[in-house]
This record gives structure tokens, sequence and C-alpha cells, in this order.
């Protein structure tokens, strides 16, 4: 199948067109650059010996966009491209809602113009809400989300399933990940955040590489049973072979919802004493307030990915550790 990825040159992007071009379809990247590398394209190359197509182009670009399509056979798009900082959005609402929900729009707009219909998005548990309970299932409504981030990706699966009710022609597969961590296996790709990390992993791999003094965790006080934050983290390998199987689902008219996730949560707390464990490498650390709009605990019911698409996340927490260990022993510095 040929397939287009946008945002192919960042973190899932570029982890999936691995595995894209491993298993036989034939790929084209689309990627403005603003969070992602033209070396992880050319790491690619490297791991898989097949060359990249890739074009430069901002999603929001529609011209761009129609030329993409006019050039390229285009059967299904895979749509990572977005911008992705929960507390960013907070503090530049407008270009969350540009980004994320515009871009989307224009993508959607010259699709349609080229008789493209097939999109896998990548969606987030994150439009679960602040109020629904664990472990989130796919029945579930959209809730409350809490920052123009999560807000953005429920706008963007609105505005898809209207577009399948209005087009049966349209067929969409919204991707619900959880928490994707670690590493290719190689080394060579990986996560690579710009300045202060946000997220949790890439803060312990960054501590343990000297970058950074200390991990702050961010409460200790909450209704779990060591009092940290509990999450779903899955291999972003595993994560990148959910495209894979959610394929033929998008050969299928209307949309379809999947969780991507282990089922199981893991608090802060585990994380870090199990990476020291897997690395040998200490982790300090320090207890600190909690993280406003931080929920105690969330993860997956993942059994329809299970029973429908044939996935499950197969990779454990110690590899996920020991790759973004081995990703950030060879990368220090990210891909910079
Ligand atoms: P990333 O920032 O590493 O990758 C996104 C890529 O999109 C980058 O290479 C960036 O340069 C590109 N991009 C951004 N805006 C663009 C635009 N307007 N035009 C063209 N390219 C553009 O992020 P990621 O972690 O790989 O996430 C991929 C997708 O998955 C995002 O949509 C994100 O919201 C979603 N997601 C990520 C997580 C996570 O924890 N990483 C969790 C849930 C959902
Ligand atoms: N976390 C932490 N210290 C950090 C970063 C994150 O204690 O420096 C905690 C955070 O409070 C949350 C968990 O780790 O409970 C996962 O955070 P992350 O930002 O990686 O994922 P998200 O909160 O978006 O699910």
């Amino acid at each position: 199948m040929q397939v287009l990825v946008t945002g192919g040159a960042g973190y899932i992007g570029s982890h999936t067109v691995v595995e894209l071009l491993q298993a036989g379809h034939s790929v084209v990247v689309v990627d403005n650059l603003c969070n992602g590398s033209e070396v992880a394209l050319q790491r690619i190359e490297k791991i898989t010996g097949q060359s990249v197509r890739f074009i430069r182009a901002d999603i929001r670009d529609r011209q761009a966009m129609d030329g993409v399509f006019s050039r390229h056979d285009i059967e299904t798009v895979i749509h990572f491209a977005g911008l992705k900082a929960v507390g960013e959005s907070v503090s530049r609402p407008l270009d969350y809602y540009e980004n994320n929900f515009y871009g989307t729009l224009v993508l959607c707009q010259a699709m349609e113009a080229a008789g493209v219909r097939r999109l896998v998005f990548s969606s987030s548990a994150t439009v679960y809400g602040e109020e629904a309970p664990v472990p989130y299932v796919e029945t579930m409504p959209r809730g409350t989300t809490s920052n123009p981030y999560g807000t953005s990706k429920a706008m963007v699966e609105k505005l898809l399933e209207d577009l399948v009710s209005a087009n049966a022609r349209w067929s969409v597969v919204l991707l619900r990940y959880f928490n994707p961590i670690g590493a290719h296996p190689s080394g060579w790709l990986g996560e690579c955040p710009q300045g202060i990390p946000n997220n949790l992993m890439p803060f312990i791999a960054q501590v343990a590489v000297g970058r950074r003094e200390r991990l702050s965790i961010f409460g200790d006080d909450y209704p779990t049973a060591d009092g940290t934050c509990e999450r779903d983290y899955l291999h972003v390998v595993d994560l990148a072979l959910g495209h894979l199987k959610a394929l033929p689902a998008v050969l299928e008219p209307g949309v379809s919802i999947y969780n991507l996730g282990t089922g199981q949560g893991v608090s802060v707390l585990a994380m870090v004493n199990s990476f020291m464990r897997v690395t040998g490498v200490d982790v300090p650390y320090l207890i600190t307030s909690r993280r406003a709009g931080d929920l105690p605990a969330f993860w997956a019911d993942a059994g329809k990915a299970r029973r429908k698409l044939g996935w499950t996340a197969e990779r454990g927490l110690d590899d996920m550790l020991m790759d973004t260990w081995r990703w950030q022993c060879k990368n220090p510095y990210g891909y910079r």
C-alpha cells in the first residue's frame, strides 16, 4: 500500500515509517520539521536499507498538499503531524488549534479533492476527559478535556466523525494512544524533546545520562498504591505496529476507534526504580508538589484492539527502559 505519513520525521512517525517499509509498504513522508529531524529520516534509511521519499511541507499549506497528492498515488494517510506539549498548549492555544485542528482540516480538504479518503489519526487517551472511570473503554463518550491540546484532539475526532457521516466513502480510524515511551532497539531512533522535557521518560533518561541534576516526582499523595500517578506506558515500536494492524480497518467505510495501550498502569516511582534496576544507573529524585492538571491514574482497556485488529503490546517495561537507555547513551543530545 502507498501510505502518506504526515509527521513522519517525529518520534512515533519515524518508528512507524520503519515498520511500514519493513512490511513492504511504500511511504511518502510530509513534515515541516518544526519538531522532527532529517537525521531521523537518514536513520530510517540506515535501519531499513530503503530510501525515504520526503517532502518538507506544512499540512496547513493547501497548495503544497495538493501537490503531494497529485505527484504521488496515495491510498491511505497516517496523520501524526501536530503539536503535542500539553503545558505549551495552555499558553499558546491559537498555535495548537491552528496546527492540530486547522491543519487536519486542510489535510482532509486536500484528500477529498484528490479522492483519497482513508485516514488513520493519532488521537490520545486525553479525549476521555477528567472524569472517566478506569480503564478507559472506546464505548465511553469523549469527556471534558482540560487543556487546548486535548481539546484539539477531541475536535479533530468530531470533525472526522462528521466527515464520515456526510460522505460514506470516507473511512477513518482513530487511534487513542496511551503513554508511548522507548526507542528503536537499534538505538538510532528515539524521542528528541526540545529544551527541558515535559514527559517522565525523557526526563529520567536525561538525569541518568548526566544532563540534568535530578528528577522531580510531581506528588506522592495521590490515591494510588505508592501515592504517585499511574500511567499506561507502551513501547513505541508496539505503537508503530498498531498502525500497521490498523491498515486493514481503514479499508472499511465508517469510523472506528481503538485504544493502543497495554492495559496496565505503572506508577512514577515504579518507573524510576525499574529504570535503575534495568540500567544499573542511579536516578536522583525529589518528591515535589503535584503538577496542575495531572490525573491520578489511567490505563487502557486494550481488548478491542486485540479482538478486532489482532494487536497487543508485546514489549514489556524492561524493554521500554533498556531501549530508551540505549538511545539516550548513543545520542545524549538526540539528533542534534
Ligand atoms: P513529534 O513532535 O515527535 O512528531 C510530530 C511531527 O509532526 C514532527 O516531526 C513535526 O515536525 C511535525 N509537524 C508538526 N506540525 C506540522 C505541520 N503543521 N505540518 C507538517 N509537519 C508538522 O510527536 P509524536 O510524539 O511523534 O506524536 C505524533 C502524534 O501523536 C501527534 O499528533 C501527537 O499529538 C500524538 N500523540 C502523541 C503522544 C505522545 O505521548 N508522544 C500521545 C498521544 C498522541
Ligand atoms: N512526571 C513527574 N516528573 C516529571 C514528568 C512527569 O513526576 O518530570 C509524572 C507526571 O506527573 C505524570 C507521569 O509522570 O504523573 C507521566 O507524565 P507524562 O508527562 O510523561 O505523561 P502524561 O501526564 O501526559 O500522561
